[in-house]
């Protein structure tokens, strides 16, 4: 363990969040390498009546970790152990670590894996307990949908501290505490330690035989269309293609499950629009999936396909996959979660939203997003809203049985807009919240639950969704991550952290 107090020299590199607009001036950032020296550190915060925050890899759109209240830091990234357990029958992962060094550990060893997210570098910390969604998620659910068991240090009324093992079984006394890690988000009831994973209806007794197996090999597809070439028309086509391919094929186990694809519409400032494709070689007839898909995306749009040459996010270029590539699986997921370098820009400014979407746009979503993304407003490459593929097997589990409440969307949403100098920081929050706003203002600027949206993502976490002038649904931010699963979530808090240490912004809040 290695306490990091002002004074070291590697403090800054240790007080801020992948996102640059959070920072914070904690007293000190304590970096913990074994989970017994976990509930010692919290104790300590408690007795001295410190304000602690958990970092897991720092990927929080929110200061939720980093922000000027904070006092200690608890650092997890050096708690990143990945191994089987026999006593639990699981995969224990550490709270520590990364999501490739899962994937890494996982496939090459047992060759099993996660339905995890993306990105390379997002911590299992927050990234599990918020549900974890990712290229498999069609096919196996998510990451949650395979959480057998969390450990989590808690505290209890009188600041009395201690590890609680909780478990998916019926009989475990504790089962609600493992409920509130699937979807109910990092940063609320604790720290945890360790998540374990073994799939429902497991039956061996290997790693191999516990957790999903993803294919041996993926087709991997990226390819654009010009916004030189595209009228409004055009793009209103290619949306609504987009959508209703996904409403007409996200059944769960079908052949479609096997195909998992994003709409990166960029602002034209970039120049392009992406369409990035991931489908399962060994599906029979996986090449034919693929072009049937661009096919269905791309019809009537009346602009050509061609090769992805601009970066796009945290996507790079990949003009090398313009013809689809057949890539072993664990090459391709490691290609697309690494290969854009703004991921590891130390300036980077950014802000999100999200949405779900339980059916196709009506047309006056469309002709937002046509001009939002055409706006001169800003000039930014990395301005975009991604359709981010859902659905399928994610909806083969009831809204309650996990605290991850989104079980009947399709396809997802996702606004992320990069720069660097904080002078520009007014610019590119007006441009967001503009578009969304404008996007929602039929239901008070924000996609409540009804039968066309589904509320947010608490993994793409949003203050706006707390505030009066940018929400104005009558529909508090809680129940757009939640829905209906939010008073469990309450209850759970009143029992795991009755004295509210664990809480930021959005936090679970007591009950009254
Ligand atoms: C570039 C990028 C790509 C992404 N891609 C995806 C994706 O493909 N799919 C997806 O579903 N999401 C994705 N996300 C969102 C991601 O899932 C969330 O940001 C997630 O919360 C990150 O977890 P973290 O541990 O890295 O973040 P942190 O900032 O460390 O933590 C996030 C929250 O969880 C809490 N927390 C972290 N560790 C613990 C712990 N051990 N105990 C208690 N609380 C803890 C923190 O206190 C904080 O409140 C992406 C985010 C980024 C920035």
């Amino acid at each position: 363990m290695a306490t990091i107090s002002k004074e070291a020299r590697q403090y800054p590199d240790l007080t801020s969040g992948y996102n640059q607009r959070w920072s914070g001036t904690p007293e000190s950032v304590v970096l913990v390498e074994s989970v017994e020296q976990v509930a010692p550190v919290v104790q300590e915060a408690v007795r001295d009546g410190k304000r602690m925050t958990v970092n897991g890899a720092g990927h929080c759109f929110e200061d939720f970790v980093y922000n000027s209240d904070v006092d200690v830091v608890i650092n997890m990234k050096h708690l990143d152990a990945v191994y089987y357990d026999p006593a639990m029958n699981a995969v224990a992962v550490e709270a520590g670590s990364n999501l490739l060094n899962v994937y890494e550990k996982l496939y090459e060893r047992w060759g099993v894996t996660l339905p995890g997210g993306l990105c390379y570098s997002v911590g299992v910390g927050g990234h599990v307990s918020g549900g974890g969604w990712g290229a498999l998620a069609r096919r196996h659910g998510l990451i949650v949908d395979h959480l057998y068991a969390v450990e989590v240090v808690v505290v209890g009324e009188g600041g009395e501290v201690r590890r609680v093992v909780a478990t998916r079984e019926e009989d475990d006394p504790n089962r609600d505490l493992w409920w509130a890690h699937t979807g109910g988000g990092g940063g609320n009831f604790g720290v945890i330690t360790r998540y374990w994973f073994r799939s429902p209806g497991a039956t061996g007794r290997e790693p191999g035989e516990i957790l999903p197996r993803p294919p041996r090999h993926v087709l991997l597809s990226a390819a654009a269309l010009s916004w030189d070439e595209i009228t409004e028309a055009g793009f209103t086509r290619l949306v609504n293609n987009y959508a209703d391919w996904h409403v007409r094929n996200s059944r769960p186990g079908s052949r479609a499950a096997g195909l998992f694809g994003l709409a990166v519409l960029n602002h034209r400032s970039n120049g392009q629009i992406g369409l990035i494709t991931q489908v399962e070689a060994d599906l029979p007839g996986a090449d034919d999936l693929l072009a049937e898909y661009l096919d269905a995306i791309t019809d009537g749009v009346g602009a050509p396909l061609q090769p992805m040459t601009a970066s796009m996010g945290e996507y790079n270029a990949m003009p090398g996959c313009y013809e689809a590539q057949r890539l072993p699986w664990l090459q391709a997921t490691r290609f697309l979660g690494t290969n854009n370098v703004d991921l590891n820009n130390p300036t980077l400014r950014a802000d999100y939203k999200s949405g779900y979407m339980r059916g196709n746009f009506p047309d006056k979503h469309v002709a937002t997003m046509y001009q939002s993304l055409t706006s001169t407003d800003i000039d930014n490459s990395t301005a975009t809203m991604h359709l981010q593929g859902f659905g399928a097997q994610v909806n083969a589990v009831p809204e309650s049985a996990t605290a991850f409440a989104h079980r009947s969307s399709y396809f997802k949403l996702y606004w992320q807009v990069l720069w660097d100098d904080p002078a520009d920081d007014d610019e590119h929050l007006t441009w967001l919240r503009r578009f969304y706003a404008d996007l929602y203002r039929d239901t008070g600027g924000v996609p409540v639950p009804n039968e066309l949206t589904d509320g947010c993502y608490v993994n793409y976490p949003d203050v706006d969704l707390n505030s009066a002038e940018h929400n104005q649904s009558q529909v508090p931010w809680y129940r757009l991550y939640y829905k209906e699963n939010y008073e469990r979530l309450q209850q759970v808090k009143k029992r795991f952290d009755p004295r509210d240490v664990f809480r930021h912004a959005q936090s679970v809040r007591l009950p009254d």
